[in-house]
């Protein structure tokens, strides 16, 4: 069952979304050249509970940290770590929240450094790409045309998308019904009602769409070790176009202040 969420309880879900998006903008300042990214971990399990909220990730079916942070072939669920950052790489950083009993979840992919202007391509065009799916996603419409949007966006750049990871509903738990590829038929899978409230994150790789997982049991990677972005948002369906939950704001003020 696809549950939905009240007027009450979108708010909340905002609250937990709109504190992703601050706790990603704290990671943001950090991210250059030599940072370890347990260090970003570190900061970000700080500042969620400075602003009495719970790391969502945390001891979820046991991931050890507060961020999942993925770097360049790295898809996602990758740990932090004593790895610095260097010049060059790209990496996702994924948070999620608990607060009020609501999760929050999204993600972001930064460059470190000079990147590679292929990969900074890859990175815009992942992001632009989930605004196509959250533009699909109006009331009436199916979970396919969310994925047909971002498939059909991505591919025409000759990205292939990630099809073993997916997204999802979100509420009272990080993961509820239902799951929403990021490729997919229009017209086809669950409709979409107002008040069901989504995260998705294409996952795009610059290769082929192909991912195994590390022996660490968590670190997908693209099995051409080519590059993979992702950019994650909470979108409550309305009529006409979904409407994020989430925000990126903070984080590109901290960006654009950097530049
Ligand atoms: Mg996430
Ligand atoms: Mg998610």
């Amino acid at each position: 069952m696809i549950l939905i969420k009240t007027e009450e309880e979108i708010e909340l879900i905002r609250e937990s979304s709109l504190l992703v998006g601050k706790t990603l903008a704290e990671v943001a300042r950090l991210i250059e050249p030599g940072v370890k990214t347990i260090d970003l971990d570190k900061r970000a399990e700080t500042f969620i509970r400075d602003h009495k909220a719970i790391p969502g990730f945390k001891g979820y079916n046991g991931f050890p940290y507060t961020l999942c942070i993925s770097i360049n072939e790295n898809v996602v669920h990758g740990f932090p770590s004593d790895r610095e950052l260097k010049d060059g790489d790209i990496v996702s950083v994924d948070c999620g929240v608990v607060k009020n009993g609501f999760y929050g979840d999204s993600a972001y992919t930064f460059a470190v450094g000079e990147v590679k202007e292929d990969i900074l391509l890859l990175m815009e065009r992942t992001k632009a790409s989930l605004y196509r799916g959250i533009e699909a996603a109006g009331a009436g419409n199916r979970i396919g045309d969310i994925g047909y949007a971002i498939q059909s966006y991505v591919e025409s750049f000759g990205y292939s998308v990630v099809r073993d990871l997916v997204g999802h509903g979100l509420g009272r738990n990080l993961h509820e019904k239902p799951e929403v590829p990021n490729f997919g038929r229009r017209g086809t899978g669950p409709k979409l009602l107002e008040g069901m409230v989504l995260a998705i994150e294409p996952m795009i790789n610059l290769g082929s769409r192909k991912v195994v997982q590390e022996s660490d049991g968590w670190t997908f990677r693209t099995i051409d070790r080519q590059p993979s972005a992702h950019f994650e948002h909470d979108v409550v369906i309305r009529k006409g176009k979904a409407e994020i939950l989430s925000t990126f704001d903070f984080v590109e003020e901290v960006l654009n202040n950097k530049n």
